[in-house]
C-alpha cells in the first residue's frame, strides 16, 4: 500500500493512473478502522481498480472539544488492517495539510443540516461538506463508498454532489453489526460494559419499529419506540424519527413505503446512532 500525508503527492499519483485509464474507488474515514469500514474498503475492491481510503479527523465536523481530542487514533493498528484488505492507497494528511488559517466554507444544504444530526450537532454538516468537497477535488473518485450507518449524512452529501456537479458516483454499503446487533462504530470502545449493554437498546427498539410496521401506525410505531427508550435506564435518547428515505422528510401517516427509523441516544458520555430501513422497499 502507497501512504501518502500531502495533497499534491497522492493526487499526482493518482492522476497518473487515471492517465491508464484505471478507474478509482474512495473511502474516506476518520480512522479507528472497524470491520465497517473494511467492508467499503472491500466494496470499493469489487467495483474500481485502485482502492483509496482516507484517514482524517476532521476538526470542523466536531462541535464538541473533548469527542475531537479523545476521538481514538491507532495509526499503526488502521495501517495493518488496510493492507490486510488490499487497500492501494492511504491518504492520511495532519490538519495543516488540509485548512489554512483563513479557509470558510458555508453551503445551503436544504434545511438537511438542521434536522436530526444537524439539529443536535450544529455546524456537523458543514464541516463534513467541507472535508469531503476538499478530498474529492484530491483523489478525483470515479465511485465514493459511504456506510448506511451515517444515512443522513449520504443524504447532505448526495444533496452536495449534486448541486456542485461533481462527477462521482456515490454507493452506500449496509450498517455492520456485532454479533448481537449493536451498529459497529469507532466510538464504541470508550463503552463501559454495563453501557455497552445499555447501547443495545437503540438496536432494539429499531427491531421492534421494523416488526410492527404494518401491523401499526406510524406515530404509534415512534410513540412505542420512544416509550421503550425512555425507560432504558443509563440512556438519554437525543431522537427517534420514522423519516422518508427520499425526502428525508417526517414520513407521513398513510406511507408505507422508503420508510427509514433513525434514532440517537447518549450512552454514558458517548453518542450513538444507529438507523434501520422498516419498509421493504
Ligand atoms: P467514520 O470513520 O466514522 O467517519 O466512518 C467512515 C465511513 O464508514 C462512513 O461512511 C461511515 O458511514 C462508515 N461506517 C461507520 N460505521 C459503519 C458500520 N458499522 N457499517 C458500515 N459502515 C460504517
Amino acid at each position: 500500500m502507497e501512504i501518502f500525508k500531502t495533497r499534491a503527492e497522492v493526487h499526482t499519483y493518482l492522476e497518473q493512473l487515471k492517465l491508464r485509464g484505471k478507474t478509482i474507488g474512495f473511502v474516506p474515514t476518520m480512522g479507528a478502522l472497524h470491520q465497517g469500514h473494511l467492508s467499503l474498503v472491500k466494496a470499493a475492491g469489487e467495483k474500481a481498480n485502485v482502492v483509496v481510503c482516507s484517514i482524517f479527523v476532521n476538526p470542523t465536523q466536531f462541535n464538541d472539544k473533548n469527542d475531537l481530542e479523545n476521538y481514538p487514533r491507532p495509526i499503526e493498528d488502521d495501517i495493518k488492517k488496510l493492507e490486510e484488505a488490499d487497500c492501494d492507497v492511504l491518504f492520511r494528511p495532519e490538519v495543516e495539510e488540509m485548512y489554512s488559517s483563513n479557509d470558510k466554507w458555508h453551503m445551503e444544504l436544504n434545511n438537511l443540516d438542521n434536522v436530526l444530526e444537524g439539529e443536535v450537532r450544529p455546524g456537523h454538516y458543514q464541516g463534513v461538506t467541507q472535508i469531503v468537497k476538499k478530498l474529492f477535488d484530491i483523489v478525483r473518485p470515479d465511485f465514493a463508498f459511504f456506510g448506511q450507518k451515517d444515512f443522513q449524512q449520504f443524504v447532505v452529501i448526495s444533496y452536495m454532489v449534486n448541486k456542485l456537479g461533481v462527477d462521482v458516483q456515490l454507493i452506500m454499503c449496509p450498517i455492520i453489526r456485532e454479533k448481537d446487533g449493536l451498529a459497529m462504530s469507532s466510538r464504541n470502545v470508550y463503552l463501559s460494559n454495563q453501557d455497552r449493554q445499555n447501547a443495545l437498546s437503540l438496536f432494539m427498539s429499531l427491531t421492534k419499529a421494523k416488526a410492527d410496521f404494518g401491523e401499526l401506525s406510524i406515530p404509534q410505531i415512534k410513540k412505542n419506540a420512544i416509550k421503550y427508550l425512555s425507560k432504558v435506564a443509563g440512556i438519554e435518547m437525543e431522537y427517534f424519527e420514522l423519516y422518508n428515505k427520499n425526502t428525508f422528510e417526517p414520513a407521513s401517516f398513510p406511507q408505507t413505503e422508503n420508510i427509514i427509523a433513525l434514532v440517537a441516544a447518549r450512552v454514558g458520555n458517548i453518542r450513538i446512532i444507529d438507523n434501520m430501513l422498516l419498509s421493504n422497499k
